[in-house]
């Protein structure tokens, strides 16, 4: 029998593959990783694009190919084998890329090869880029201090994935039986059936509550029981702490030992911190600028933040007598707040918003701007019944890039929303592969007699992962190192996503998508009116918010205190007293389930996605001059900037695209905090 996992030039047999192939299938590719490296290393005399950069990128193909479903079946129908099987290749794969990058022979040849000058533009960004590379894979260190960086990332690779296994563990623990409609007061008919399908599912009668993030927004959105909203907030805001029931998932000491073995490699790597490290492949360049661009952000949001509070503390207590607002009844009162205010709830919105009809919209839209063709497929292998999977042909009919569609939440599935690569675009010797593209959200799913209504933040979440997608799938580039989203600066990376949200807020748009599902009218005038109005509603509470987390996460990893193993939460503290308004309870255990920056790769990042934002909202700026309709302006998009993945730095293709560096006010005209 031959795994299934080793099929390359294909998409993922998903139904074929099982957990018991994981293992066996990386063993075994790694082994001939190595064996080829070897032997291609010991052959080459003078080493040049064709007789390494080529041979080497297309075994790294094959390992990526065989790991992509193996990762994302991992976060998308995680099991105990699965898991168990996918851990277990974790180290082995970090290991084998740190031998890769500390390979002195190779390096050498690298060397070598940046110093020839036949290499085109686009080789040479790969080059140097690997350069950099090897510097932070260490490249230069001594035999000790090499093992000890292997050693370091091996146990890193394992504390974030113990880290995000214990935020999915604690959010499934936990579950709330409520037998008596009446104390769900407030909550819309969707939800309740949601609940209600979640009894049945689990035989029981009545509403299941659990941790899932559609299930948390609308009990603290719209349930009109306060102690209820109260219990979510604090099971959401304390999974994997101490609180938890399972007191192994407390993430707290893993997070001092995260940081205390970051800030290690950091040192050992020649930075002063993990915050140094960070930036040195990031369009900031230095932790300088970081905190400098948040601190400049600070003041005009808390200027905005405290008329918004100010106003949301007189509506509750007008409204209920309420004397102090707490964190758990912010959505709720802001929910109706917006409510009054604009006269639109994104509950009332859902009818208006069927799936179908806003992914219709949204294909139609990157088919003007692009100039393509977005075709759904059914003759592919999936892992769920939900998935749908879809062509992108050029307007020669050729196929140019594929993507799997997987949008609504079920157990076993990972929260959020993300883009990945299922295969990199690539076009080396023998070796041509299109992108494919997995688009992942958790909208709640259709019910027995309705297809599944997405409320207006539900399509922004689409837009935006779908911009990540256009940009893996519509590169240009053929270097797959270099191709789609890889080499792009992290900080950079949010643009082509950010840049769709505003799709969701632009009229003729809105009106081509929200329509009925039942009556297929469209929604009215003033309604659309006031939806584009409220995209400034609270926008300075909701950048404090962003503001909060970016600090945060920039200043624990720029201000390491060695003999202080929770100065993490001295600095939480700090940060909160900088911009909340409102005091956060003495519960709440945020950081235990930041997955993002310690289970994920925005570690000293966070700030990338208001950074982003600014690149995105100036870019939108163009497109609002120039007709964000009009081919002429997608196509230009496409040649500066969506097209040209990594091949060169950042800034250079935002200055290419506008004719001149980023500024900060678009953004904050656009948010109306300005
Ligand atoms: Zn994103």
């Amino acid at each position: 029998m031959t795994n299934p996992l080793f099929k390359f030039d294909s998409l993922p047999d998903f139904s074929k593959i099982k957990a018991e192939h994981i293992v066996p299938a990386v063993t075994e590719q790694i082994h001939k990783n190595r064996h080829h490296l070897e032997k291609l290393l010991e052959d080459i005399d003078v080493p040049s694009w064709q007789n390494l950069i080529e041979p080497t990128s297309i075994v790294d193909r094959e390992l990526d190919n065989l790991w992509s479903p193996v990762s994302h079946i991992n976060s998308v129908a995680n099991s105990n084998e699965w898991r168990e099987q996918y851990e277990q290749c974790l180290p082995i794969l970090t290991e084998y890329a740190a031998e890769v990058g500390q390979n002195q022979v190779l390096f050498q040849h690298y060397q070598n090869l940046a110093e020839q000058e036949t290499l085109a533009p686009q080789q040479q960004k790969v080059i140097k880029d690997a350069l950099l590379g090897f510097k932070l894979s260490g490249i230069d260190l001594t035999k000790d201090k090499q093992n000890r960086y292997k050693e370091i990332k091996k146990q890193l690779s394992k504390l974030s994935s113990d880290f995000s296994n214990h935020v999915l563990d604690a959010t499934m623990a936990w579950k709330k039986l409520i037998s008596d409609v009446a104390d769900l007061r407030g909550i819309p008919e969707s939800s309740l059936e949601q609940f209600a399908q979640k009894a049945e599912d689990d035989e029981q009668q009545g509403y299941l509550l659990d941790l899932q993030f559609p299930t948390y927004l609308a009990i603290l959105t719209y349930a009109d029981n306060r102690e209820l909203r109260k219990e979510l907030y604090q099971a959401y805001a304390t999974r994997a702490s101490e609180y938890s029931s399972n007191k192994d998932w407390d993430n707290g000491p893993l997070i001092s030992e995260i940081m205390s073995l970051r800030q290690e490699l950091a040192e050992l790597l020649g930075f002063e911190s993990y915050a140094h490290y960070s930036t040195a492949t990031k369009m900031a360049e230095r932790p300088d600028r970081v905190i400098a661009f948040l601190e400049e952000l600070v003041a005009p949001s808390l200027r905005a933040a405290k008329n918004e509070i100010k106003a949301l503390s007189e509506f509750a207590f007008k409204r209920d007598g309420l004397e102090s607002l707490q964190a758990w009844d912010l959505s709720y009162y802001s929910e109706l707040l917006r409510q009054q205010d604009f006269d639109i709830s994104q509950e009332a919105l859902r009818p208006y918003f069927p799936e179908a009809q806003v992914t219709q919209t949204l294909f139609d839209i990157a088919e003007t701007l692009f100039a393509i063709k977005i075709e759904l497929n059914t003759e592919v292998d999936i892992w769920h019944e939900d998935v749908r999977f879809y062509d992108i042909r050029n307007t020669n009919d050729e196929l140019i890039a594929r993507f799997y569609l997987d949008l609504y939440a079920r157990e076993h599935k990972r929260g959020g929303a993300w883009m990945d690569s299922c295969r990199d675009r690539i076009e080396m010797g023998q070796i041509k592969q299109i992108p494919v593209a997995y688009l992942t959200c958790n909208f709640a799913g259709p019910s027995k007699d309705k297809p599944a209504l997405l409320t207006h933040d539900d399509v922004l979440t689409l837009f935006h992962e779908f911009g990540h997608g256009l940009h893996h799938m519509l590169t240009q580039v053929n270097e797959s190192q270099i191709s789609g989203i890889n080499g792009v600066e992290w900080d950079a990376v949010e643009l082509p996503s950010q840049l769709m949200e505003n799709y969701a807020y632009h009229e003729p748009s809105l009106r081509a998508m929200a329509k009925h599902y039942v009556t297929g009218e469209v929604l009215d005038d003033l309604t659309i009116q006031k939806l584009i109005e409220a995209r400034s509603f609270q926008a300075g509470m909701f950048m404090l918010r962003q503001l909060e987390f970016a600090l945060f996460d920039f200043r624990i990893h720029l201000e390491f205190d060695k003999h202080n193993n929770n100065y993490w939460q001295d600095i939480l503290a700090e940060v909160r007293d900088q911009v909340n308004l409102i005091t956060v309870p003495e519960f709440n255990r945020f950081a235990c389930g930041f997955s993002h920056i310690f289970a994920g790769g925005y570690a000293a990042g966070y700030y990338s996605y208001k950074w982003a934002e600014v690149l995105s909202a100036d870019v939108w700026e163009y497109f609002e001059e120039k007709g964000p309709m009009a081919t002429d302006t997608g196509q230009h998009y496409h040649r500066c900037i969506l097209g040209q993945g990594g091949s060169k730095p950042a800034m250079e293709l935002f200055v290419d695209f506008r004719g001149r560096e980023p500024t900060i006010e678009p953004l904050l005209k656009q948010q109306g905090i300005l």
